[in-house]
């Protein structure tokens, strides 16, 4: 019995219910290369990956670079997936595909051909640097939580967070614009 509908569910716990299949909202970022191709190649292979599937993609933004300002303008965009992947072969398998598209070892903040970020994983929190969720820098960034909000319906087990709210007024100081009204 749920408490709040007071309706009956056959699902018995809800978190072993929903563990089979998990949502995850990930970040992709280019400013290298033919960006729009770099985000398309990720797209199609996160789609790829064994037990995924994408559920929703947001447009393409464009976004001035933040930290270091002297590189090209980025490409962003967030994707909602639903995976059997457990948080850290999600990880390794966006990892194999920044490499796949010849990321180089630049620096930090620094201009790349392909970033994957893990923003939010169902039911997951975690402080370990080799995979913080969610996303330790999500919640201050425009060309994050834009396109998140684009999405935000597809939420299943998130953090209780006005992502629409906060999208709203951090896009009012850190432009972010459609790319060309580019769709996935
Ligand atoms: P950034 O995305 O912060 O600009 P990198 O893509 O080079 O920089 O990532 C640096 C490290 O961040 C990676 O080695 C990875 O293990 C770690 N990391 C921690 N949390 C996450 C996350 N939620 N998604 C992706 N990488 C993460
Ligand atoms: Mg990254």
């Amino acid at each position: 019995m749920d408490e709040r509908t007071g309706v009956e569910s056959d699902q018995g716990d809800r978190e072993t219910g929903t563990a089979e299949r998990r949502r995850a909202f990930v970040a992709l970022g280019s400013n290298l290369g033919d960006r729009a191709a770099n985000l398309a190649a990720a797209r199609v292979a996160l789609s790829g990956l064994p037990g995924t599937t994408l559920l929703a993609a947001s447009r393409v933004y464009e976004t001035a670079p933040q930290d270091v300002v002297d590189q090209p303008a980025f490409l962003n965009q967030v994707l909602c997936l639903e995976t059997s992947l457990a948080p850290r072969e999600l990880l390794r398998a966006g990892q194999a595909i920044e490499q796949a598209r010849h990321r180089g070892r630049g620096f930090r903040f620094g201009p790349r051909t392909l970033d994957v970020d893990i923003l939010l994983f169902q039911g997951v929190e975690s402080s370990d640097p080799e995979l913080t969720l969610p996303h330790p820098r999500m919640f201050q960034r425009a060309f994050v939580l834009v396109p998140l909000a684009e999405i935000w319906g597809w939420a299943v087990g998130m953090p209780d967070v006005d992502v629409e709210g906060l999208a709203a007024s951090l896009a009012r100081d850190q432009a972010v614009r459609v790319y060309g009204g580019a769709k996935a």
